[in-house]
């Protein structure tokens, strides 16, 4: 012992200790699966005795399970491998995209239980509405939950620029909010006594990506998320760059035509979005003013893949825009992976072409050789997975703690 550290010092640091190991293997589990404890005590550099205290706590709390593993074809005692307790606690995770709203109850584990879905009409700042759907949808997974199971987190993916602390939305342009205190009126509304994580959709879909999809292993990636416009999720060394107030990535303002580039929802003009969104793809496939939202963009995609030049050219066009956006980004960081996520995952096939055509031409030879291109391996549900890690990031933190302050008497074991 350090001899200007106290015994109750000392002991105050330890107990520190064990809580993060107690939360570190309790994400392994979470985000594995299924771990033995010979691979816990591997990551966690911790031998294995410690793993099995540390587990027989999460055991006691109900939070995990210990099981021989199925058939490991070799001789000898296998190692136990540690399983979430799916059915011990659960969040709610909440999905606000331009087009639709999505509310789904997840299980430790990140399995989706139960998820309902309901359009949003484009009709402008409808605070009001969204909540109250939500809220709604909120509720009734609350209710269809087992009784002995417990809530121990709400998280909320918004498309828009997010306050980190409160879930307010400073500035979400496709519906024309700004300064909307979705967060806390959605907690408000829910009434569970818990507050409402809300981040940036790309943000999430990065993360959720990284933890979950096609950016596994990846330190370092770039998730471009199109919705009506483009958002974006930086990581670098394993963290995603929020910036200093927590608006940071939005590549789709990135200014990629400042001369003669399409108006843009933020008020500017030739920002990627402009170029790559819907409406441009839309313009460009000459398809009527009126048309808009997933299905028209997917009606391009579908008449290019059949062999419609003008749908063909239309992807071409604005393929040749999101290459000049993806190579100054795989400049400017040198990722080991870009992934495209939402309305880009379906448009990216018919535009891979030119987006590996202006790596090929724009991007310093040294950066792009080993750079990934992938389409989210998450689809659609990539920003609500974000949304529903969020929503468990307190319990992983420090479990036991959590589990105290959330449980009803009556659900404690
Ligand atoms: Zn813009």
């Amino acid at each position: 012992m350090p001899r200007n550290q106290t015994i109750p010092e000392v002991r105050l640091a330890q107990e520190e200790i064990r809580r993060l190991n107690v939360g570190t293997l309790l994400r392994h589990v979470h985000l594995g699966g299924s771990v033995s404890r010979t691979a816990l005590a591997e990551r966690m550099r911790l031998n294995r005795s410690t793993i099995m205290a540390l587990t027989a706590e999460l055991t006691a709390a109900g939070l995990v399970r210990e099981e021989l593993p199925a058939d490991t074809g070799r001789a000898g005692r296998p190692s136990l491998v540690v399983r979430p307790e799916s059915d011990r606690v659960y969040v709610l995770a909440f999905d606000v995209a331009v087009d639709r709203l999505v509310a789904a109850r997840v299980t430790l584990g990140g399995v989706m239980l139960d998820r309902r879905e309901a359009v949003r009409p484009r009709a402008g700042a409808d605070l009001d509405r969204v909540v109250e759907v939500l809220a709604r949808f909120g509720r009734r997974l609350h209710r269809a939950a087992p009784p002995a199971s417990v809530c121990v987190g709400v998280g909320a993916s918004y498309c828009g620029m997010i306050r980190p602390g409160d879930g307010m939305v400073r500035f979400g342009p496709d519906m024309g909010w700004v300064d909307q205190a979705f967060g806390s009126e959605l907690g408000r509304r829910l009434g569970l006594g818990l507050p409402v994580s809300v981040g940036n959709e790309a943000h999430l879909g990065a993360l959720a990506e990284q933890q979950r999809g096609a950016g596994v292993g990846f330190q370092n990636l770039i998730y471009l998320h199109g919705d009506v416009g483009v958002g974006g999720g930086i990581i670098v060394g394993g963290k995603l760059l929020d910036g200093d107030g927590g608006y940071g990535c939005e590549l789709g303002h990135m200014v990629v035509n400042p001369y003669n580039g399409r108006p843009c929802g933020c008020g500017s003009h030739g920002c990627l979005e402009a170029e790559v969104g819907e409406r441009a793809l839309l313009d460009a496939a000459r398809r009527p003013a009126e048309l808009s939202g997933r299905d028209a963009v997917r009606a391009v995609v579908d008449d290019a893949e059949r062999g419609d030049p003008v749908a063909q050219d239309a992807l071409r066009h604005v393929g040749d825009w999101l290459g000049i956006g993806v190579a100054n980004l795989i400049n400017l960081f040198n990722p080991g992976i870009v992934i495209f996520g939402g309305m880009l995952r379906e448009m990216y096939p018919g535009a891979a072409p030119q987006v590996r055509a202006r790596i090929a031409a724009n991007v310093l030879p040294v950066a792009r050789e080993r750079v990934r291109l992938h389409t989210s391996a998450l689809g659609d549900d990539a920003t609500l997975v974000g949304a529903a890690e969020l929503g468990f990031s307190e319990l992983l933190a420090n479990p036991l703690d959590v589990l105290t302050r959330t449980a009803p008497p009556g659900a404690r074991r």
